[in-house]
């Protein structure tokens, strides 16, 4: 479904990417794991269009993402800082949201499931993190879509809230979805993901499943696994 190839991204002097290849097939969680700094938003933002490489290419569905990029509608995506305009209220920010993708949308199940409701009117600026976080995950999810990539998704969130966003997450990969998700939190990883993809000094540093993971490392605890990795 998605092909990196021969990805490099350097800002400055600082190589991020240094010819990264990889492929991400259809279905599944894939959780994009690395050190803090070693790429994994600049390799989704790639993806996104956000961020353009010197050099390689990026295919989706076999076709270059690169040269044309047109796939807005076909993915969701939650970004790791949300920029919600301070103004705004929840409710008018979805609504706006509405507004640019004139899709079927399912946000009132979601506001219900992370208990907005009584956040709706109130101003964007004035939301804790975790009430923001909990936006973002609507705006994420009210649309369907056959990507969805997810940066830091837990960030900010309730045990309880966790629990749900992990319920999305298995619900839309049991409908064929494909999910790119870049963590720091193991134990988020062990209960959703299907494979790891670990970034290391530009490159793909190992792809495979936690056993796969947990038999080259010798570990059988997935913190320790990915210690014993570096
Ligand atoms: P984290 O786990 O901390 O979120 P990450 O793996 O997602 O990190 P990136 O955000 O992709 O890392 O950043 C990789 C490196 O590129 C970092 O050193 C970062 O400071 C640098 N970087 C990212 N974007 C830019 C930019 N627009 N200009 C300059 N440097 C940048």
């Amino acid at each position: 479904m998605i092909q990196f190839k021969n990805l490099h991204k350097r800002f400055g002097k600082l190589v991020v990417l240094d010819g990264l290849d990889l492929n991400i097939k259809k279905g599944g969680i894939f959780a994009v794991l690395g050190p803090n700094g070693s790429g994994k938003t600049t390799l989704i933002k790639c993806l996104l269009g956000m961020v353009i490489p010197q050099k390689g290419d990026i295919f989706y569905n076999d076709k270059s993402v690169l040269k044309k990029w047109n796939y807005r509608n076909e993915l969701n995506y939650l970004p790791q800082i949300a920029n919600f305009p301070p103004n705004l209220s929840v409710l008018e920010l979805i609504q706006m949201v509405k507004n640019l993708r004139p899709k079927e949308s399912n946000e009132q199940e979601l506001i219900d499931l992370f208990g907005l409701n009584d956040s709706l009117n109130k101003k964007l600026g004035n939301l804790s993190g975790g009430t923001k976080q909990k936006v973002n995950l609507v705006l994420t999810f009210m649309f369907d879509s056959n990507l969805i990539i997810l940066d830091e998704p837990t960030t900010g969130l309730d045990p309880i809230s966790l629990i749900h966003l992990k319920e999305l997450i298995q619900k839309e990969k049991a409908k064929g979805k494909t999910i790119l998700i870049t963590t720091h939190i193991m134990s988020f990883v062990n209960e959703v993901a299907d494979e790891i993809v670990f970034i290391l000094d530009g490159k793909i540093y190992f792809k495979g499943t936690i056993g796969e993971l947990k038999k080259q490392t010798n570990n059988n605890d997935l913190e320790h696994a990915i210690a014993n990795l570096i």
